[in-house]
């Protein structure tokens, strides 16, 4: 399925301009762009960091699964997301060798990406994202 990179790291935070003084002060990383990606009712920001980025993700509504999240597990580390080149191919190879899939066909993320999740019963707790890039 030709995986690329660790494209970045999902962090669930309550309020996005407290953790970003964090990221931005006292690490000294640059904000790369914030972005509200109403489909799944959150706001995020990105910080690139080495050859990836870190992605905090702040809910915009009580039914975002960010919200219901940090309500259940408080804030934290989301999601490790890993690019892809063809999104369609990974998620019929994976379907085929039994992974559960949270989504079976892609959905829109931010920064114009498509992006699917795998389920946390077939990576050993972690929740994985595949990400395409648009070339
Ligand atoms: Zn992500």
């Amino acid at each position: 399925m030709n995986l690329k990179n660790v494209d970045h790291i999902g962090i669930a935070v309550s309020n996005l301009q407290e953790s970003l003084s964090f990221w931005e002060t006292s690490l000294g990383i640059e904000l790369h762009g914030l972005e509200e990606v109403t489909e799944q009712h959150v706001r995020t920001a990105f910080l690139p960091i080495g050859g990836t980025e870190i992605e905090l993700l702040e809910p915009t509504s009580p039914d975002s699964t960010i919200a219901k999240f940090i309500e259940k597990r408080g804030e934290g580390l989301h999601h490790i997301a890993i690019r892809v080149d063809d999104i369609e191919v990974a998620l019929v190879e994976l379907k085929a060798k039994g992974v559960q899939l949270i989504d079976e066909t892609p959905r829109g993320g931010a920064g114009g990406t498509r992006i699917a999740f795998v389920h946390p019963k077939s990576t050993h707790g972690v929740l994985l994202e595949l990400c395409e890039r648009k070339k």
